[in-house]
């Protein structure tokens, strides 16, 4: 088995491929290792090797994870982003566990997650979460009700919109799924144009499977679990 130096290093250099292809810098593509079921010391040896950015989609799980990795020493620049779907009643514990969170999809989770982050004291971070498969068990936006919401979530004094996300539904070939990234990224152009208060820049897509694909349309940030840790372990 391959382990994860070269792991990490394979990903680092087909993003910095892929972003060439696109014309694109490598640097304006920021990876983040999802970290999920991964043990504390794997993330460190992660950290060791020169990840700063973590993903966990279970506040839960990151309430552990975060402090056991701090111990290991990995603790200087490390930023966690939250990428999973999260309940109201999660918004407090999440405010003070993540750097940002990719996964706002409601406009009551955004209130949720403002108040909290005004009583820390805070501005928060976060992306917008759109869903284009308009199936009931997907979280995020569909795009019609996003550009309804903007001008509320704009509103929001201790939360910063950064951008949007989203998860290609399952089962797509290499067309579906540059056509999904495709329409994030012209969401966003659009509300950049419209909302020029607030700063559009990043477009979080691309996982294992996909993330070439979504490099070359326009991603800033990919969220890679498996091609950096290896299998998960099945639930
Ligand atoms: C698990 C997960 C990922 C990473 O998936 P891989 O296929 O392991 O790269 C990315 N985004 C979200 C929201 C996830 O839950």
């Amino acid at each position: 088995m391959r382990g994860l130096e070269e792991r990490l290093e394979e990903v680092r250099h087909r993003v910095g491929r892929a972003a060439e292809r696109a014309g694109r810098s490598p640097s304006e593509v920021r990876i983040v290792a999802v970290s999920k079921t991964v043990p504390p010391e794997v993330v460190a040896e992660a950290y060791r090797l020169g990840q700063r950015d973590f993903g966990e989609n279970r506040v839960q799980e990151l309430r552990e994870k975060r402090p056991a990795v701090e111990l290991l020493g990995a603790t200087e620049g490390i930023r966690w982003h939250l990428i999973g779907h999260l309940q109201t009643n999660k918004a407090k514990l999440a405010v003070r566990l993540s750097d940002i969170i990719h996964s706002v999809d409601s406009v009551r989770l955004a209130r949720e997650l403002d108040a909290h982050a005004g009583a820390l004291g805070r501005r928060l971070p976060i992306l917008l979460e759109v869903d284009f498969t308009g199936l009931p068990q997907r979280g995020g936006f569909a795009p019609v009700e996003l550009e309804a919401c903007v001008p509320e979530l704009l509103s929001l004094p201790n939360l910063e919109v950064r951008g949007l996300m989203t998860v290609a539904p399952l089962g797509l070939d290499r067309d579906g799924l540059r056509s999904v990234f495709r329409q994030l990224r012209g969401l966003r152009d659009r509300l950049a144009d419209r909302h020029r208060e607030a700063d559009w820049r990043e477009l979080s897509m691309g996982m294992s499977d996909d993330y070439e694909v979504a490099i070359e349309e326009g991603s800033t940030i990919v969220r890679i679990g498996r091609a950096i840790f290896g299998e998960r372990p099945q639930a």
